[in-house]
């Protein structure tokens, strides 16, 4: 399932170690070489942590545009022409990106080097959305088969994917490898810190219980003791009386303590649903869509341990 990076460009890069090596500890300066390393990160959470370890210098390329869903992206001739001058790819894995492959194959750039930043995480299957008793056209829903690709929405597999991407770029590119380090520990302190503040004010709210429309949170929910008890995958339009029904029964049967939708999300529609089960519906954010600034993650990370304050009180 991982793919092992090929090392390349080996006399490349030692010429350009030897450029480099009296200005290391500059950042800026190293990025201006008309030999740095391109990078293609595939989707926004990617790129922020590719960047957090870049720095401010390192020139990174997002392929998915900020907003647009990664499980059902179509590749657009841009994005072969990114992937054909490339020298490193940084993807989510985990079969997220699941256009990927053949787009790579297709540039047929065989000095490519990807990093995938899952590499060592287990993955957790992906929720039996059905739950025995709902109809499976009510699901557009995607099933990987690598496991649940939103380990990005867990602030220490988040760590562990930022480690991936420092340890891949030191491999591509060895002579930014103090760069890549410092700026990977600065960036991984402050998703600790996250994972901390997430812990401390999550804590008093143990085993809450919600509802969520996309299977993305169980990494986070499995990390801070809530329970994410049921995905139910409502069509993007068009919501039925029955699709209504299907989540009132969920939420009496799993006794939740509210919904969480997402971004994009129809309000008036699912407004009206949590108006009548009396439940409060909020909107946790998947974080791809936003800034493009690193700090950005931990902006909207922040925003959802609110919103879980918020349901789970
Ligand atoms: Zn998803």
């Amino acid at each position: 399932m991982l793919k092992t990076i090929r090392r390349i460009h080996c006399l490349l890069l030692g010429t350009a170690a030897l450029v480099t090596a009296v200005s290391l500890g500059s950042a800026a300066s190293v990025a201006q070489d008309k030999n740095e390393t391109k990078i293609v990160a595939t989707f926004l959470p990617i790129y922020m942590f590719t960047k957090g370890v870049t720095g401010e210098s390192g020139k990174v390329e997002l392929l998915i545009p900020a907003g647009a869903d990664p499980h059902d992206y179509q590749a657009t001739p841009e994005n072969a022409r990114s992937i054909a001058e490339a020298d490193v790819l940084v993807k989510n894995g985990l079969g997220l990106e699941e256009f990927l492959e053949k787009l790579v194959d297709a540039t047929g750039n065989s000095q490519l080097q990807e990093i995938d930043a899952s590499q060592n995480i287990e993955p957790l299957e992906e929720e039996d959305k059905d739950h025995d008793d709902h109809d499976h056209d009510h699901h557009h829903g995607h099933h990987h088969e690598e496991g649940n690709p939103h380990v990005w929405l867990d602030p220490v597999l988040a760590q562990q994917q930022v480690k991936n991407i420092r340890d891949g770029l030191i491999q591509a590119d060895s002579a930014n490898e103090a760069t890549y380090r410092a700026n990977a520990d600065i960036y991984l302190r402050k998703l600790q810190e996250l994972h901390q503040e997430f812990q401390s004010r999550l804590s008093p709210f143990q085993g809450c219980k919600f509802i969520a429309f996309h299977d993305a949170y169980p990494y986070l929910a499995q990390r801070y003791n809530l329970q994410q008890m049921a995905v139910v995958e409502l069509p993007e339009d068009n919501i039925t009386p029955r699709d209504v029904q299907i989540v009132i029964k969920a939420a009496e049967e799993y006794q939740v303590k509210g919904l969480l939708a997402e971004t994009g999300f129809n309000d008036n529609r699912m407004q009206q649903i949590a108006k009548d089960i009396r439940l409060p519906i909020k909107k946790l954010d998947p974080v791809i869509s936003g800034s493009l600034d690193p700090e950005y993650y931990f902006t909207a990370m922040r925003n959802n341990i609110k919103t879980l304050e918020e349901v789970c009180q």
